[in-house]
């Protein structure tokens, strides 16, 4: 017998609260770029560093991340970090997923900001072991600055994609969503009419993310 072939996996780390058009098209430009075979969106179960903050419960935020992602073949949604008890580490997410997609070769992708704290993370060396890492910039955004700031092992690990869409922010969306403002067209219509149905972020619906 011959050897599987190995798989390009990109992994779509965020806490999407809520998903928006900007991640989807990161997504898909990592897909193409890389030559990905598959992209899985992980919604953030617990993110630790967000303790004390407002976040949408991990169960609404995964559902927005599967109406968004469902027309298109080659983007998957896991549950992995939804299912885990405790806090979010990374490096208990690609371990899960190495595994359930072996043999495969891993990209995390996620946003400049956020891989520039990985240093800061649960075993930022096991981390950078086990992906290949792609920041995904907004417009404007310093990318001298991020080659500058990061530190020589975590440079080699890390590949950058610029995205204009990323002018959409999660943040944006969930004020415009309090406020009445339309969100129409910066989200997927099913998500448009998931958050206005519900009335997720016109309240205090977040929950508060427990250490
Ligand atoms: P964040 O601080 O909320 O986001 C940082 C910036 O990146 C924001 O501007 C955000 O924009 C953008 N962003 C986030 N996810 C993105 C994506 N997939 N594609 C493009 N832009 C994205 O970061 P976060 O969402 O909490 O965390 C990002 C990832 O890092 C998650 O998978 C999280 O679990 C992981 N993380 C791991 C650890 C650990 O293992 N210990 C610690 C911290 C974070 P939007 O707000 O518009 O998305």
């Amino acid at each position: 017998m011959g050897e599987a072939t190995v798989r390009r996996v990109g992994v779509m780390g965020g806490t999407f609260d809520p998903i928006h058009t900007g991640h989807l098209v990161t997504a898909e430009e990592a897909l193409f770029g890389f030559a990905l075979d598959v992209v899985v969106f992980v919604p953030a179960g617990r993110p630790w560093q967000k303790e004390g903050l407002q976040v949408a419960p991990p169960e609404e935020r995964f559902l927005m991340t599967a109406i968004a992602t469902a027309s298109n073949p080659a983007f998957e949604v896991s549950r992995v970090e939804i299912d885990r008890p405790g806090p979010t580490y990374t490096v208990d997410t690609l371990r899960d997923l190495k595994r359930a997609f072996a043999p495969a070769e891993m990209y995390f992708i996620t946003g400049a900001d956020a891989v520039l704290q990985i240093l800061t993370w649960k075993d930022p060396e096991r981390v950078l072991e086990e992906a290949w890492f792609i920041a995904a910039t907004r417009p404007g955004y310093d990318l001298d600055r991020l080659e500058k700031q990061l530190p020589p092992e975590l440079g080699r690990r890390v590949l950058t994609m610029e995205i204009p869409a990323l002018a959409i922010s999660s943040t944006d969306i969930r004020r415009r969503a309090r406020e009445g403002r339309p969100i129409r067209y910066l989200v997927p219509e099913a998500v448009d009419r998931y958050i206005r149905k519900t009335g997720l972020y016109r309240g205090e619906r977040g929950e508060v993310v427990e250490a």
